[in-house]
């Protein structure tokens, strides 16, 4: 069963921040509407599906940081979520934005310099290749995984850049089991045996949506050898 999050308390973060998510809504569908960004046009949209579904995080990553500051990685942030909100939200933190196709990272790196913040560093290349630098490998506390891959791909996209003891939160819809089961094995040959599962619910209109956060613990150091290149992961997904 997972654990229920109520996301009560973050509306007032966004508020407190809507400022500077104003702009960020601003920057995201004026660029929308040159290059196809993301499906989702209204401001209010943004707000509950893009910025509010990014700050869940903080519900599971605040209790792991016990108030310590994190070093965060997001893999795949496309025009920068979970990212861009968290690192909005989390200035003392530190956070590593991955994306490999350039005309999104370049969006995100116009975004950051307006809205002049100093904790987000954009790094256009492949995860699974920056797992295999040394300034990359297992030093982060949390990987970001938002609709990046099945789970068992974006397990071994994102696990090698994660210090054992840290995470990998994956957002996920309301049926993760057969995904979860599926991705068993590619998460402890990546070194993450641990499973939890957190429910939340986004306040969309008309209908509210159900959501899930994975986090996966790094309980062990991930294989040398492992992640493998893109199309061995995408073709033959480790079992
Ligand atoms: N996280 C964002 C974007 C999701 S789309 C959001 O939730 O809105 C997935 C993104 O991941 C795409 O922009 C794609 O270019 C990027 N991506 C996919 N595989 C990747 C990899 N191996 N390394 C880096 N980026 C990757």
């Amino acid at each position: 069963m997972s654990e229920l999050l109520s996301l009560d308390d973050l509306q007032a973060l966004l508020q407190r921040h809507s400022r500077t998510l104003e702009r960020l809504t601003e920057l995201l569908l004026a660029e929308n509407k040159i290059h196809n960004l993301t499906r989702i046009t209204d401001s209010e949209s943004v707000r509950i599906r893009h910025f509010l579904d990014s700050l869940a995080a903080l519900k599971v990553l605040e209790p792991f940081a016990e108030g310590r500051t994190l070093k965060c990685i997001d893999i795949g942030s496309g025009a920068g979520f979970p990212v861009l909100p968290l690192a909005i939200a989390r200035p003392n933190w530190r956070f590593v934005s991955v994306e490999a196709t350039g005309k999104k990272a370049a969006f995100q790196r116009k975004v950051i310099a307006e809205l002049e913040l100093k904790n987000v560093e954009v790094v256009a290349e492949r995860a699974e290749e920056l797992a295999h630098q040394k300034r990359f490998r297992e030093q982060f506390d949390a990987a970001l995984a938002r609709a990046l891959a099945d789970l068992s791909v974006a397990a071994e996209l994102s696990l090698g850049l994660v210090r054992p003891g840290g995470r990998l939160l994956a957002w996920k819809g309301p049926n993760i089991e057969d995904e979860l089961k599926r991705a068993q094995g590619a998460l402890i040959q990546m070194g993450a045996s641990e499973v939890k599962t957190f429910a939340y619910v986004l306040p969309t209109a008309p209908t509210p949506a159900h959501m899930t956060l994975i986090a996966a613990e790094k309980t062990h150091p991930t294989p040398p050898d492992l992640p493998r290149s893109f199309a061995q992961i995408k073709h033959n997904p480790l079992k």
